[in-house]
């Protein structure tokens, strides 16, 4: 796909300005909802606060959710547009190391939408992919927006569902479903992460490669060891622990410290 822009690589926020760029083309091409643009700026704000890192509460996270994964009976990885236009070829790549599903769920479902979404991931290498079109025949009870529409062979049967960027309503309604909930969400005090079983307070596209590599490293421990792990974590201390380090960063950041643009120096 064309670059709408140039980005200089010496920008100092490069990364961030690429990330904008990917979702703006994928605005354009139909993957991602307006709304979609809105969550993304709702996330770099909470990614400022974690000083843009995968921060310590989050590797605990990741490794439990790994874990999880590996042991789960029939785990789902949730794809909105956000998540395909970031993060497809990971999303791939992470079916095919923890033999997850992947299912198309939207809160703005239209089957353009759909087809679009589909058409990136299966550009990144998704084989198989849910939840597009008539597929998503079953209902989640209780569930207002199109998001209650699933797939019978992937959420709807899921014993675990990864779900990255979801609605608090959403991750309430499969709890109540009685799945694990695994969410990476840069908000710590969204519905979403309070409610899910794991949260991984981070960006996407840091915590999709970790994800893929800690599924990697334990995927041949033993089943016990993995079960007794998952068991002892606490999902709410964790995040706890989030709210503690974004406080703590605040209250020890020194602006004097920070390095002043040339033209501010040379006016002081
Ligand atoms: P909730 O419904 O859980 O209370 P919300 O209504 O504020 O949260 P939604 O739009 O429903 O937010 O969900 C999008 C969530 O995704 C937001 O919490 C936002 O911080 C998060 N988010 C946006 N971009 C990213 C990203 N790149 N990586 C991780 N999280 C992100
Ligand atoms: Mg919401």
């Amino acid at each position: 796909m064309k670059r709408r822009l140039a980005i200089p690589l010496t920008h100092p926020r490069y990364e961030s300005l690429r990330l904008r760029e990917m979702l703006v083309e994928q605005y354009e091409t139909g993957v991602v909802a307006t709304a979609g643009l809105i969550a993304h700026g709702r996330g770099e704000a909470f990614d400022y606060l974690l000083g843009e890192t995968l921060i310590p509460p989050a590797m605990s996270a990741i490794k439990m959710a790994a874990a999880s994964i590996v042991i789960a009976e029939h785990p789902v990885i949730s794809v909105n547009g956000n998540l395909a236009a970031l993060a497809a070829r990971e999303v791939a790549e992470l079916s095919r190391v923890a033999d997850m599903d992947v299912e198309v769920n939207l809160f703005y479902r239209s089957q353009d939408r759909e087809l679009a979404i589909k058409q990136v991931l299966g550009e990144a290498g998704v084989k198989r992919i849910l939840g597009v079109g008539n597929d998503a025949s079953k209902q989640i009870p209780e569930l207002g927006s199109e998001r209650r529409r699933v797939d019978p062979r992937g959420i709807l049967s899921a014993d675990l569902v990864l779900v990255p960027l979801e609605d608090g309503d959403r991750t309430e309604a499969l709890r109540r479903m009685g799945k694990k909930v695994i969410a990476v969400d840069l908000n710590p005090l969204s519905r979403t992460s309070v409610s899910a079983s794991i949260s991984i307070v981070g960006n996407i596209v840091l915590v999709m490669p970790t994800l893929i590599d800690e599924v990697k490293a334990i995927e041949q421990s033993p089943r016990e060891k993995l079960n007794a792990m998952v068991d002892r974590f606490d999902n709410r201390k964790n995040l706890e622990e989030c709210i503690r380090l974004i406080a703590h960063r605040l209250l020890d950041l020194r602006l004097q410290d920070q390095k002043l643009p040339k033209y501010l120096e040379a006016a002081d």
